[in-house]
């Protein structure tokens, strides 16, 4: 089947390579309409590895996806063919310790498409778990059902932050991640986000949206905004959505004492912390790794009009075009936010 395949770091071909085909009595068969590029894509398409995943063989890429069902295994009741579907792309093993604690975004042997050595969905068909994959309302475009990926991300955050109704949360990093964290923040009950970055047009995308303060932390010191906003008090939480490790010095003190610190961002090295700071606020850190249990979540939100994904679906590129798509996306340009490629 024709892929987009990465042959290499800085190497992408659109070509022929053989995948899974079978589709198994829990599984369904996907006609791929809409696939996102992610920043992980782009990564190792630039770098060739992220942390201790590294590219040795061609991989298909693209995580991303909604499509249509075409065919379905012989144990699957929940899903027909025709379904408009999204997936989940990470598929853990359901008997594992982790799984079975409702934590199997953590399971070690979780596969999750386009992570080496894993082909991803950058293909007209993909077979995929039918537990792994969820109807589309019909008001949820394949666009939208695409950017549930990511969304997913910013609602884990939301989940591990326990938002309380009216909280003010600071999101640090205003990328694509940065802005699910905020639009989950809110959807999840925050009264206002203030959201920090250096890049004006990453700030001005966010800034659109009600409840979001965009903050350019190259003209204001963001504990001074954070200061003012809550009488000196703190915000109840800090997102960590930038993987900057300058995002780290005084990020303590930007939340209220017995206040939350979720760090979703993934730095490249590791981060000196200050630990007295936070003891002496007893505050709560969560970390996040990717998402669990929260896709159906995700799906209900986006049907129901909690959040609108649209505006943020910038760009769209023919199959055809993909190494195109991903030459831009690797431009990292300030005023793209997410880079779709339709089948
Ligand atoms: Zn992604």
């Amino acid at each position: 089947m024709k892929a987009l395949v990465l042959e290499r770091i800085h190497e992408l071909s659109l070509r022929e390579i053989d995948l899974p085909s079978v589709v198994g009595a829990k599984d369904v068969k996907i006609k791929v309409d809409t696939v996102g590029v992610c920043g992980s894509d782009v990564h190792y398409y630039t770098h060739g590895r992220i942390g201790p995943f590294v590219v040795n063989e061609p991989m298909v890429l693209g995580h991303e996806a909604a499509g249509t069902i075409v065919e379905v295994g012989t144990e699957v009741t929940s899903l027909k063919v025709g379904d408009r579907v999204c997936m989940e792309p990470g598929i853990p093993d359901l008997n594992s310790r982790a799984s079975k604690l409702g934590l199997y975004n953590v399971d070690p042997s979780v596969v999750f498409w386009a992570t080496p050595p894993v082909h991803g969905c950058l293909t007209p068909f993909v077979v995929h778990p039918a537990a792994f994959t969820f109807k589309l309302p019909d008001n949820v475009s394949f666009g939208e059902g695409a950017m549930v990926e990511p969304f997913a991300v910013g609602l884990q955050a939301a989940v591990k932050a326990k938002i309380l109704p009216g909280d003010l949360a600071v999101v640090i990093g205003a990328g694509p991640i940065g802005i699910m964290v905020a639009l989950a923040a809110l959807a999840g009950g925050c009264s206002r986000v203030i959201i920090a970055d250096l890049q004006p047009a990453k700030l001005a995308i966010a800034g659109r949206y009600a409840g979001v303060t965009p903050v350019n932390i190259k003209e204001r010191a963001l504990a001074d905004v954070v200061a003012e906003a809550t009488e000196g008090w703190g915000a109840d939480i800090v997102f960590e959505a930038s993987g900057s490790v300058h995002a780290y010095a005084g990020i303590f003190g930007l939340a209220r004492p017995g206040g939350c610190l979720v760090l979703v961002g993934m730095p490249v090295a590791p981060v000196a912390i200050d630990v007295t700071t936070a003891a002496a606020k007893e505050l709560r850190i969560e970390t996040v790794f990717r998402y669990a249990n929260v896709f159906d979540r995700a799906l209900a939100m986006i049907a129901s009009g909690k959040v609108d994904l649209k505006p943020l679906i910038t760009q769209t590129y023919s199959f055809e075009d993909s190494v195109a798509a991903f030459d831009r996306a690797a431009e990292g340009r300030p005023d793209d936010v997410k880079l779709q490629i339709k089948l």
